[in-house]
């Protein structure tokens, strides 16, 4: 995993403050962040959604004129300018030449997929051939799943993290269906400590230790959509092979999010979607990981003509070439219109680097961190405030961007008035807010904005609950 940066998010916080004179919360410590910030001019590739338009805003409480604080990167990325133009390209070609454009232009629509395929590799550490961009995400998951779960009565069932996300979850019992297995001998769920909201490596590896003859798929999340929980791949990927199971990540909040070495952790596949960090538009195209050491082993359960080698695939004779490792599994020819988004977005990823984007992550969600426990920490209880927790990891190795946020009030209020006053973030039953600060397109000072709008949400949403 990454090494910790030299200094603490607090450290940092705490020395520009020092440098500025004023209080570590004073408005010129997040100006001054984002003075240092060599990211910063990201934000310009994007389109920052304003709060006029925004469906909840009251226009009492804002200036319409000014930006959102888009928090939501983790649901659905933001539109980069690019897109526009990428799209009217392959319109434009289509419209000028139909057909010809199998062939022809910056995305010969044949190959557009593989095209874009090298603008993964640093994004999850993999290379080329590992890489295979098809499908939607849960769709991937089974096509993964019916090559790699291969269940013996001895070896049946495929482990998971407690509150997996629901597609997820249903992917797992239809495919032990599928096997006639049984949900509740099989699906083999880690359930957190009592009282506690995440899941401990140490306890994860126990039962991989304790079980592990019996697993036949690992299936975690590289990243838990609502706890913000960063996964340790390589600590779970390591034990899980040495008892003999194939380990899979379904990295759909950790792509974009954090940095991935997938090669080199040895995963056996890995899938993701790419509409939540990587900015790709509702329903992008997805990605999945074969490590090359399967190449030659495992095959795609389902076939179709694009898993079949370039060089004789129009050749139509109906004598399958199958292509070895990730790119067999493709079975449909690239959907052009979505290859188009993905691509303008991680030409954007790529020009910043992964490296950089999480450095900045680290900083900008440990401000994010440092400034809610000021305001709303436990030891801030007897102001009569109420308390905001933080369920998301505290330790920097095992989270990203996101952070999940618990009340000592009820939510649907707070969620509300945060709307109202331009904050997009999202709400998740039964108690969570869940607000992910994005490096490539987010500022300190948003940060900074949104805690004061959190400040009014909050006071705002006491009057109210206290009026009903
Ligand atoms: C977002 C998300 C999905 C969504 O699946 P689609 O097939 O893209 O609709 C599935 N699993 C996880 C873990 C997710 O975070």
């Amino acid at each position: 995993m990454e090494p910790l940066p030299f200094e603490t998010p607090a450290d940092t916080v705490q020395r520009v403050a020092s440098k500025l004179r004023c209080h570590p919360t004073d408005e010129r410590v997040a100006l001054r962040l984002d003075e240092e910030d060599k990211l910063r001019h990201f934000r310009e590739y994007f389109y920052i959604p304003k709060m006029q338009d925004l469906p909840p805003i009251d226009l009492s409480l804002v200036n319409k004129d000014e930006d959102a604080i888009y928090f939501s990167g983790n649901s659905l990325g933001l539109q980069p300018k690019t897109v526009k133009t990428y799209l009217e390209e392959e319109l434009q070609k289509w419209a000028k030449m139909g057909g010809y454009g199998h062939n022809i232009g910056k995305r010969p629509w044949i190959t557009a997929d593989e095209v874009i395929t090298g603008l993964m590799t640093d994004i999850v550490g993999a290379n080329e051939k590992e890489i295979v961009l098809m499908n939607g995400l849960t769709v991937n998951l089974h096509l993964l799943l019916l090559s790699f779960f291969k269940p013996t009565p001895k070896r049946h069932k495929i482990l998971l993290e407690a509150k997996a996300f629901p597609s997820d979850h249903y992917a797992i019992e239809s495919q032990l269906q599928l096997h006639r297995l049984s949900i509740d001998k099989s699906m083999r769920i880690i359930e957190p400590r009592e009282g506690e909201e995440t899941l401990r490596t140490e306890d994860i590896l126990e039962v991989i230790e304790k079980e592990g003859d019996s697993i036949a798929v690992i299936l975690f999340s590289g990243l838990h959509f609502y706890t913000g929980q960063f996964f340790n791949i390589p600590a779970i990927t390591k034990a899980g092979q040495a008892k003999g199971c194939l380990v899979g990540f379904d990295l759909a909040h950790a792509v974009g999010n954090v940095e991935l070495h997938l090669h080199d952790w040895g995963v056996d596949f890995a899938c993701w979607c790419s509409y939540k960090y990587l900015n790709s538009g509702a329903g992008g195209i997805a990605g999945v990981f074969v490590h090359e050491k399967h190449t030659h082993t495992i095959k795609p359960a389902l076939v179709g003509w694009f898993g079949h080698e370039l060089s004789t695939r129009f050749k139509m004779d109906n004598n399958l070439q199958l292509i070895p490792g990730a790119h067999g599994f493709r079975i449909s020819n690239p959907p052009i219109f979505l290859v188009c988004p993905l691509q303008a977005s991680l030409e954007i990823f790529n020009k910043a680097t992964m490296k950089a984007l999480r450095r900045k992550s680290i900083l900008l969600t440990g401000y994010l961190e440092y400034m809610i426990k000021h305001y709303y920490g436990k030891d801030k209880a007897e102001t009569k405030k109420p308390v905001v927790n933080i369920i998301t990891p505290s330790n920097i190795e095992d989270r990203g961007c996101q952070l999940t946020l618990s009340f000592s009030v009820p939510i649907t209020y707070v969620f509300q008035e945060l709307e109202k006053r331009g904050v997009v973030c999202d709400k998740r039953e039964p108690n969570g807010i869940r607000v992910a600060p994005v490096p490539l397109y987010n500022s300190f000072h948003e940060v900074y904005k949104f805690i004061n709008l959190f400040n009014a949400a909050l006071d705002a949403s006491k009057e109210k609950s206290s009026s009903v």
